[in-house]
């Protein structure tokens, strides 16, 4: 390490400051497994995983030995010329592991981003309609369209200019999203944004207009909180009953990340169109949907594409990860990890030292969730009918009352747990509006 002179100066200065981080301060060089070493020399714990995408950790010797025999073969196989070898191989790998056989026709592109662009198109092309409805909350990329389609703060959108029309935009069912008391039950919050779609449908879109309902079965960035079974159930009848395409965007949730191979096979509710990107090559630039053939079997040739659709080399990453995902095991460690993880943060969240901070500890396998109970908690039911003030009828002892330190109420713990946790050494990343840390 210390192989060069260029500091982190040199970055703040010569890149965009739109680019926010975890750190200004530190330079990433290298990485193996679970860590990642800054050219300071320092070595660093990274719970970030690169915001989930290393899912076999950093420079796996599968994906090294893949790509450096693909790029001795050839690098850029263009799909718009001929079929490419190597995506070939990863459809084939790929095909067992979708949530459904029904899942069996891919389109490959770059970023998660214009992987949730095509969804789009390609909802809107076979359905002919013009809306597309999204949770509030969610986050779905950072390019034109997809910035639209994102809720999860205003800071991706704010300033851009004119955004795409015709997204709807209406709440996941989490309680902290729709303003509920946390400890209300999932059955009600599923009620709750079930009946607000109902209501998009008769105020702003007729459900006969709207092309596509997107979703994260995950909520990532705007929370990290798992969909309840049964609102994913009720969203298929919508979608079935009203001829709309049904979208889940696994970008983030795909892979393992949540202990199985994607979020939706805990339900059994399968989308029309999947949404792939991340953790599918481990560290290349990939992404892919997947769709019901019928879906895309009505497509143009040469209205989908994209110079780098599949680039071989990330191809051959998406074969390494999927083949090592069966030789080790992957997801029993998932789940032997995850169980560790949770029982953990739930000796944390009820212990004495922490002072019920910690209001929900959530996720699946390891895309987990931690959040702190709010500076203003939103008002009881009983609160709002007994007119009394906000929290007034909390103390302070009760889970779920609002944290006091000195007297004071405590603001922002999760970005003072992340720089705390980046003082000992540990890259870890906050999610959302709400005061959540996310491992
Ligand atoms: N969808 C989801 C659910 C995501 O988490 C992300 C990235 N955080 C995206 C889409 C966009 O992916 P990308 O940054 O690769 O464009």
């Amino acid at each position: 390490t210390m192989s060069t002179s260029i500091s982190s100066d040199f970055g703040n200065k010569h890149i965009t400051p739109g680019i926010g981080r975890v750190s200004n301060d530190l330079v990433i060089e290298k990485g193996k497994g679970t860590w990642v070493w800054t050219t300071d020399g320092k070595k660093w714990l990274d719970f970030t995983s690169g915001i989930g995408v290393t899912c076999l950790g950093h420079a796996h010797p599968a994906i090294t030995a893949a790509v450096t025999s693909q790029v001795e073969k050839i690098s850029h196989s263009q799909v718009n010329i001929a079929h490419s070898l190597s995506q070939l191989q990863l459809i084939e790998k790929l095909i067992p592991v979708m949530p459904s056989p029904e899942l069996d026709t891919f389109f490959f592109t770059n970023s998660g981003s214009e992987a949730v662009e095509n969804a789009v198109k390609v909802a809107k092309n076979y359905t002919n309609r013009r809306g597309v409805v999204v949770m509030q909350g969610s986050y779905h990329g950072r390019t034109y369209a997809t910035s639209a389609m994102t809720t999860s703060k205003t800071v991706y959108s704010a300033g851009f200019g004119a955004s795409l029309p015709g997204i709807y935009p209406t709440p996941f069912p989490y309680a902290s999203q729709l303003h509920v008391p946390a400890d209300t039950p999932v059955e009600k919050m599923t009620e709750l944004s079930l009946s607000h779609l109902a209501l998009l449908f008769k105020q702003q879109i007729p459900a006969h207009e709207v092309a596509c309902i997107v979703i994260e079965p995950v909520l990532g960035e705007g929370g990290y909180v798992p969909a309840p079974k049964e609102w994913l159930q009720g969203l298929r009848e919508v979608c079935d009953k009203e001829g709309i395409i049904l979208v889940f965007d696994e970008v983030q949730s795909g892979f393992g990340r949540t202990g199985k191979m994607f979020y939706s096979e805990y339900s059994g509710v399968v989308p029309d169109i999947q949404i792939m990107a991340k953790g599918i090559a481990g560290g290349l630039p990939l992404s892919a949907i997947v769709a019901k053939n019928y879906v895309m079997k009505g497509q143009k040739p040469g209205s989908m594409g994209g110079t780098y659709s599949g680039n071989a080399l990330a191809c051959a990453a998406g074969m390494a990860v999927l083949e090592t995902f069966e030789k080790e095991n992957i997801l029993d460690n998932v789940n032997a990890r995850s169980e560790q993880l949770f029982a953990t943060l739930r000796e944390v969240q009820q212990s004495e030292l922490t002072g019920h901070m910690i209001r929900d500890v959530r996720g699946a396998g390891l895309m987990v969730g931690v959040e702190f109970t709010p500076f203003t908690e939103p008002p009881s039911a009983a609160s709002i009918i007994s007119g009394a003030a906000v929290g007034a009828n909390k103390s302070e002892s009760q889970p779920g009352s609002v944290p006091q330190k000195g007297g004071q109420r405590v603001k922002d713990i999760g970005s003072r747990v992340a720089k705390k946790c980046l003082e000992k050494g540990m890259l870890i990343l906050t999610t959302s509006v709400f005061d959540v840390i996310r491992f």
